[in-house]
């Protein structure tokens, strides 16, 4: 039998107890033995739980049986608390975004090197089902190709009144939400971004962005828009996706949606219809038989889960599915996002 990987965890908020109950415990190669937080009610909610709660960070990063650290602290403070598990001889999961910017991400990158010890990154929403279901509409072309993708998040309740309000402590919609879409994106589209257009919203009057709104042009052809919103009392889809054959539009995270796919049907031009004080036969509906609604596919299947290719990448040597030069390539699209609003300019990304 394969040894399990023991593994302490450092942060046990909001992210961290979602680590501990909604995903370790799944796991059958990876065990959760202990952990830490500055705060004493959130070690002793820890304990209460049955794990061992240590009496300081270096106190979990000197015992032997800890293997990996998963860090789930707000974003100021990963790079400090990486890297001294790194040099403990620790294996590291640090939550998103990886750091606060690209050059602290390759400076852990070369601590671990150093170190001989693998660092990685939680970037769970290639595993979402509504992701899944764009990567088969991408890949699978059931509305043939795609050249369009929209990706929103909508809420109406501004920043979370915590950390992610603060500059200094990696705050922001495009660090904490934007992290995640351009992830999906970047790892669905095989090709360079070109260019990029944004506008970061601070409507809320914060130091830090409250939303987002950025434009992907890949080279390949395909454009993306990627939106966070804070003050969306109305949401819009969740995804809405243009291919040449059709268009598919997911709602929300519940997947509900459809397709609508061009038949091929060529029978009378559609009639005008009456629009607003005008007339309009472009933007009249199609005719019934021009077009045929269907369910949203079922999506294409990531696996192993997060912590199972963990435990893979570091028994078996097995290839990693969230790649540290992906993390990295993120984190430097989003600096160029940040640079592109402030500028209110289209910058260059890739070649
Ligand atoms: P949180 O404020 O709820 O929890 C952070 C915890 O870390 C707190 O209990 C705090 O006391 C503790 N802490 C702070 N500094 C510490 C230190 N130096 N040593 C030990 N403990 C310390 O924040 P959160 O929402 O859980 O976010 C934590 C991280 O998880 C962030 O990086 C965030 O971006 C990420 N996150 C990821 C997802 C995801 O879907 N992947 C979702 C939410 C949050």
């Amino acid at each position: 039998m394969t040894k399990e990987v023991v593994m302490g965890i450092v942060g046990f908020g909001g992210m961290g107890s979602y680590h501990v109950h909604e995903l370790i415990f799944r796991e059958k190669n990876v065990r959760l033995k202990g952990g830490y937080d500055i705060k004493p009610e959130r070690n002793e909610a820890l304990g209460k739980e049955g794990y061992h709660v240590y009496a300081s960070y270096e106190e979990m990063l000197n015992d032997p049986e800890i293997e990996l650290v998963l860090v789930a602290t707000p974003n100021d403070t990963h790079k400090a608390l990486a890297t001294a598990a790194l040099e403990h001889g620790k294996n590291v999961i640090s939550e998103k975004p990886a750091m606060m910017s690209s050059k602290e991400l390759e400076e852990v990158l070369a601590v671990a090197k150093k170190a001989g010890k693998q660092f990685f990154v939680h970037q769970n929403r290639r595993w979402d089902p509504d992701f899944r279901i764009i990567t088969e509409l991408y890949e699978k072309k059931p509305l043939g190709e795609v050249f369009d993708i929209e990706s929103r998040v909508h809420g109406a309740n501004g920043i979370p009144g915590d950390w992610r309000h603060n500059l200094n402590q990696g705050g922001g919609m495009v660090l904490d939400w934007g992290v995640h879409l351009l992830d999906q994106l970047l790892f669905l589209i095989d090709s360079p971004v070109t260019s990029v257009q944004a506008d970061l919203s601070y409507i809320e009057g914060n130091e830090v962005d409250d939303g987002f709104e950025a434009k992907l042009y890949f080279k390949n052809g395909v454009i993306a828009l990627v939106e966070v919103g804070t003050s969306n009392f109305i949401k819009l889809p969740r995804w809405y996706v243009k291919a040449l054959e059709g268009t598919a539009v997911i709602d929300d995270w519940d997947l509900s949606g459809k397709m609508v796919k061009a038949t091929g049907f060529l029978g009378e031009a559609p009639t005008p219809i009456q629009a607003g004080v005008g007339l309009t036969k472009t933007m009249a509906p199609p005719s019934e038989e021009a077009t045929e609604t269907l369910p949203l596919p079922e999506g294409i299947a990531l696996a192993p889960s997060v912590y199972e290719n963990i435990f893979q990448v570091l028994r078996n040597d097995a290839p990693r599915i969230v790649k540290n030069e992906e993390v990295l390539r993120v984190m430097r699209l989003m600096e160029t996002i940040f640079k592109a609003g402030h500028a209110h300019q289209v910058l260059p990304f890739e070649k």
